[in-house]
């Protein structure tokens, strides 16, 4: 039997998490954007308070044992108020995750580090291109009891202001067999971190990392030599429902605000919401977010049963985000010249989500992930 409803504790999940996003997160979604500062302490604090950011982490350092439909439960409600924090929420929970591969030493340095605020980036992507990062160029080189990392990374995450950055880099052979993955803290010599503006997101402070002869310990290697990428790929594949479901948040908003709207709005001697083009594309567009909603539940769903979830968490990652971008557009459209506004925050919702087409993979290589199920290895495109 199938149980499409939340638990008890999943509805007080919810509602938790959305008191706080409304209280906390709403008031200052714009404010981020138009002035550039960086978030204050006094936000942060309200963060890890709220025990946001130790969902995941192992007991000893505060985790709180969310699954990972929880997680996205938390994902959603936070991007409905800004997408944008998602992203250190889930960082604490890949965290988590790496944390049993981790050296005892840098677990006890760095996940309450994390926990209480500071940041870190995910570091994949290279100038030459990310939707093969099975191929990149970065290396590590052993040298004794280190490893030399040499090469560039771009387009990441929170570079402007991370304290540690998870690479991954060239030990071994071409394709993805020949990658590992290293803990690098961004005040090594040799790192530098050059932030740069991107049309959402500001207050994500990406960049590009560069690795000039960066010496670290063998022992900052995540996972086995030569499998960091695979590792990788594996262990935060669940990421692909969290990035999807931020979206469908801040999409779901905009149309609850929108149904609103569209029946106070007189057009034409009526409301808005008489007009039946316009009923029908509100309809069109709830009956999106909600089966781009299951899709990313059922996947994350298949993760907490410890079953594969690879096809399912693309199918949710490039249907859901186009889904989300779509609904957010409509509702912008609705708004009229409003929506077009800075005052309002329909434009903003879809500068900050239009991003998340191309991270954690453009929707080209998902669909390529769901037909290689499909067709089989022999018959995919890759
Ligand atoms: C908001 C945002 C946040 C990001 N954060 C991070 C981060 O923290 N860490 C990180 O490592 N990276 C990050 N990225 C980078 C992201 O992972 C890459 O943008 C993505 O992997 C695609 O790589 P690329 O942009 O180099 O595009 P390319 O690899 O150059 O591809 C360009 C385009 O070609 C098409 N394409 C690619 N492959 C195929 C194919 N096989 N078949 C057909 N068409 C194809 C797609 O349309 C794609 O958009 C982020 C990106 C954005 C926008």
């Amino acid at each position: 039997m199938m149980d499409f409803s939340y638990s008890d504790n999943q509805q007080m999940i919810r509602d938790s998490v959305r008191r706080y996003a409304e209280a906390e997160l709403l008031p200052q979604y714009k404010r981020w954007d138009t002035t550039g500062e960086w978030l204050t302490k006094d936000f942060m604090d309200k963060l890890i308070d709220m025990g946001l950011l130790r969902l995941r982490l192992p007991e000893k350092y505060g985790g709180q044992g969310y699954s990972f439909v929880d997680c996205g439960i938390v994902c959603e409600e936070i991007g409905r108020c800004d997408h944008n924090i998602r992203y250190i929420i889930s960082n604490a929970i890949h965290l988590g995750e790496m944390a049993s591969s981790m050296a005892p030493e840098l677990q006890e340095e760095w996940i309450p580090r994390i926990a209480n605020g500071e940041m870190m980036s995910l570091a994949f992507t290279e100038p030459r291109g990310g939707a093969d990062a099975g191929n990149i160029t970065t290396k590590a080189v052993k040298d004794g009891d280190h490893y030399i990392i040499t090469g560039e990374k771009t387009s990441i995450t929170f570079c402007g202001v991370s304290k540690v950055v998870f690479v991954s880099a060239r030990t071994g052979g071409p394709g993805p067999k020949g990658l590992s993955f290293f803990l690098v803290p961004t005040d090594l010599p040799g790192v530098t971190a050059a932030p740069f503006e991107r049309m959402g997101q500001r207050i994500d402070r990406a960049g590009s990392f560069f690795f000039d002869n960066v010496r670290v310990p063998a022992r900052n290697m995540i996972g086995a030599e030569n499998q960091g990428f695979i590792w990788a790929m594996t262990i935060i594949g669940y990421n692909r429902n969290f990035v999807p479901l931020a979206c469908i948040g801040a999409a779901q908003k905009s149309l609850d605000e929108t149904i609103e709207y569209v029946k106070i709005r007189q057009v034409m001697g009526r409301s808005l919401s008489k007009w039946q083009g316009v009923a029908n594309e509100l309809a069109m567009e709830a009956t999106k977010l909600e089966a781009a909603r299951m899709l990313c539940y059922s996947a994350l769903s298949l993760k907490d049963k410890g079953l594969r979830h690879d096809k399912e968490s693309s199918m949710a990652k490039w249907w859901g985000v186009k889904a989300a971008n779509e609904v957010l557009y409509t509702c912008m459209r609705l708004h009229g010249h409003y929506g077009w506004a800075k005052e309002f925050p329909f434009e903003q919702r879809l500068r900050d989500c239009l991003g998340m087409e191309s991270a954690d993979g453009p929707r080209e290589v998902h669909l390529g992930i769901i037909a290689r199920d499909l067709l089989g290895k022999e018959f995919a495109p890759f």
